[in-house]
């Protein structure tokens, strides 16, 4: 069994750029994100059986999945959304873990921003979170997605808290200062995850 670590964080923390930092060591990254779009691409059994449980309706005509409906649906609909979360979760952690025992390096990074969330926590070895206070976060989402501080906020209180992800945490990357100061604690980390997956 590969190592495995989950990295997540807040919207706008970092995840993407502390991954990136890996990335550079010659680890493998597996996005949560990203396997949850492939498990309903085009053509695919997934989104196959949505069109079968709620029509053609939630199929757009070049088709793709129509989101913004089915979000409706489910967030109209607890058991809507408790069927569809049975039919996508075991999906994508089976996705996600074809992904990691594919992977070519010694360890390898999932990045999920709902790791403890969604329960993601029970598969990895470690966990690591990306750590930034609300100001940073704040400033760093509305400048990269020209979004309202409100829908920043609203976003940020769907989300875990950030003392509740920190008490989780095994290990931690403060991405409060600017993107060269991760360098080194990156580098740290890919020689701890290094160890621990030769000594598992
Ligand atoms: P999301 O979960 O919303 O996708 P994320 O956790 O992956 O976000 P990033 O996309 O890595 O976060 O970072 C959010 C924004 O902040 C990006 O525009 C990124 O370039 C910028 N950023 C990340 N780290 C720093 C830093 N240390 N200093 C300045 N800007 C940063």
């Amino acid at each position: 069994k590969k190592y495995l670590v989950g990295l997540t964080g807040g919207i706008g923390s970092g995840k993407t750029t502390v991954a990136n930092g890996f990335l550079t060591h010659g680890i493998t990254l597996v996005d949560a994100d990203i396997v949850a779009r492939e498990v309903v691409e085009p053509g695919s059994p997934g989104l196959e059986q949505i069109r079968t449980h709620f029509g053609n309706s939630v199929i757009n005509g070049d088709g793709t999945l129509n989101r913004g409906l089915l979000r409706e649906i489910v967030f109209a609909n607890p058991q809507h959304r408790e069927w569809l979360n049975n039919l996508l979760h075991p999906m994508i952690r089976t996705r996600m873990l074809e992904l990691v025992e594919k992977a070519n390096s010694p360890y390898v990074i999932l990045i999920a921003p709902l790791l403890f969330e969604n329960g993601l926590d029970r598969l990895v070895n470690r966990t690591l979170v990306v750590d930034i206070s609300p100001e940073k976060q704040i400033a760093r989402t509305m400048a990269r997605d020209k979004v309202s501080e409100t829908q920043v906020n609203n976003i940020i209180a769907s989300q875990m808290s950030r003392e509740d992800r920190l008490a989780k945490a095994d290990d931690i990357i403060d991405n409060n200062g600017d993107v060269a100061g991760i360098e080194d604690k990156v580098a740290e980390l890919h020689s701890l995850y290094m160890t621990l997956s030769q000594s598992q």
